[in-house]
């Protein structure tokens, strides 16, 4: 998963597009870049968090009232300084962009391009295949004169050549800021103007640190184009499916973002209420709830609620480290959660818990979590889970590409709780998560596949092989 921000104002924008991927900085940490425009390009970009790439004097080159930035967690690629991003091209015009999603024809297309004489990709970042295939239509359909239409175009090219999923950011130079959703919007992104500013974004909460105070989802399938002197031009460039990641909703979104109209906090509100009603279905009755922090809080001050069962607050988290699923390798994760989290004694002893997760990915977390807890003094330890069972890997962006790294992979439930050593695990139901996310909201449908395999774009057998095979070169 990435963040993306582009962002065009009356002054300045360098420290703010440095603020609004700070707001973003939960959907990755592996590198951050923003690139500015004043009638040059000037980038920065590199690995590591938003505060640790940018300092005073790097932000004072980046000068210009328009630009883009990036934050990166690597779904395709080892994740080296060369795939952070923005990337640009200067032909034509001068092309920047940064993107969140995951192309599943990249190689097919990294192939394609490297075989023109004049395309050189620099990375394994699929950005830079877009980026390519996008600068190939613009210049092959603007026919000497620059248009919105003529950006329309090229995104209609994207959307025919570059399959899977992708929100992107782009900035024109001289002409524009520009991005675009794919045909499915699995990726989020939105839209917001206002005095004559604009401001695209994988959140909602980066409008809020940015003084936007309304907002639009572009829309699957949709491209919007903004030029230089703030006049807006939107077009459904294709028919759009809509199939929205609902992981999102469950885990990977700040709770205070509203994401294609569904108030994320509500929606785990909703997921706690529904997960209430399957934890009494099978007669599963704690004395205490305790989130584990902090995604699951909404959902299990629901769930206690809805129960009637006291919330305690008996995991605390230590929050100088980092997000366990976002850090890479298996060791790195557990001694993680060890350092992050520790049970609050007064509170579990000799008492029947039902700690509430958003998902069990590998259960090696979940099982250390469960032991801490009955190291702390619990009677009983049961385990709550917002999201049903993890089966299937994403190919849409979120680091969890390989089938055989899921606790629940050729599992039942029972044996994933044997797995993870808790006294009961209850899961959320299939209709569960779909009925409560989509809320009251128009949202026809959403992308579940890592719940049950069926991938909106549809998937080639071979790209899932490769991904496997490239996965485990990655992360030895
Ligand atoms: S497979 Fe899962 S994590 Fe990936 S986009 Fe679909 S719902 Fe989201």
């Amino acid at each position: 998963m990435c963040g993306i921000l582009g962002l065009m104002t009356r002054r300045e924008v360098g420290a703010d597009l440095v603020e609004g991927l700070l707001a973003l900085q939960h959907r990755g940490q592996d590198s951050a870049g923003v690139l500015t425009s004043d009638g040059t390009f000037h980038l920065k970009k590199g690995n590591g968090t938003v505060g640790s790439v940018f300092n005073e004097k790097n932000l004072s080159r980046l000068t210009g009232r328009a630009g883009i930035g990036h934050v990166l967690y690597p779904a395709c690629g080892p994740g080296s300084a060369e795939d952070a991003q923005p990337f640009y091209v200067n032909h034509p015009f001068g092309i920047a962009m940064a993107h969140n999603g995951n192309v599943t024809n990249y190689y097919d297309l990294r192939r394609e391009l490297m075989s023109k004489d004049f395309r050189q990709l620099t990375s394994f970042s699929d950005v830079e295949s877009i980026l390519n295939v996008f600068a190939e239509e613009l210049d092959r359909t603007n026919l000497g004169r620059f248009s919105p239409a003529s950006v329309f175009r090229a995104v209609r090219g994207v959307f025919d050549r570059a399959q899977g999923a992708y929100s992107v950011v782009g900035l024109i130079h001289g002409r524009g800021l520009f991005a675009f959703r794919d045909p499915y919007g699995v990726r989020p992104l939105a839209f917001a103007q206002g005095r004559g500013e604009a401001a695209f974004a994988s959140e909602s909460v980066a409008f809020d640190r940015l003084g936007f105070h309304k907002f639009t989802d572009v829309k699957a399938g949709e491209a919007v184009f903004v030029d230089f002197a703030g006049k807006v031009y939107r077009r459904q460039v294709k028919p759009g499916t809509p199939r929205p990641c609902i992981f999102e909703f469950v885990y990977i979104a700040r709770p205070d973002s509203v994401i294609d109209g569904i108030d994320v906090y509500e929606a785990r509100l909703r997921l706690g209420a529904s997960l209430a009603a399957e934890v009494a279905r099978q007669g599963v009755k704690p004395d205490i709830i305790v989130p584990v922090p902090d995604t699951a809080r909404p959902a299990a001050s629901a769930l206690s609620k809805t129960l009637g069962i006291e919330l305690r607050e008996g995991l605390i988290k230590n929050r100088y480290i980092a997000r366990t699923f976002i850090m890479h390798g298996q060791q790195r994760r557990i001694l993680s959660v060890r350092q992050k989290l520790n049970p609050v004694r007064s509170q579990v002893k000799d008492k029947a818990v039902m700690l509430v997760d958003d998902s069990i990915v590998r259960g090696t977390t979940s099982r250390e979590i469960v032991q801490m807890v009955r190291d702390g003094g619990a009677s009983k330890v049961f385990l709550a889970i917002t999201a049903p069972p993890l089966r299937y890997p994403c190919v849409y962006g979120i680091d969890m590409m390989t089938r055989g790294e899921f606790a629940a992979k050729d599992r039942t439930a029972e044996e994933v709780r044997r797995f993870v050593g808790a006294d009961a695990l209850v899961y959320q139901t299939y209709e569960g998560v779909s009925t409560a996310v989509r809320g009251d909201s128009d949202v026809p449908g959403f992308c579940k596949a890592c719940f049950d395999g069926k991938y909106p774009t549809g998937v080639a057998r071979r790209y899932l092989v490769r991904m496997e095979r490239e996965r485990r070169r990655w992360t030895m």
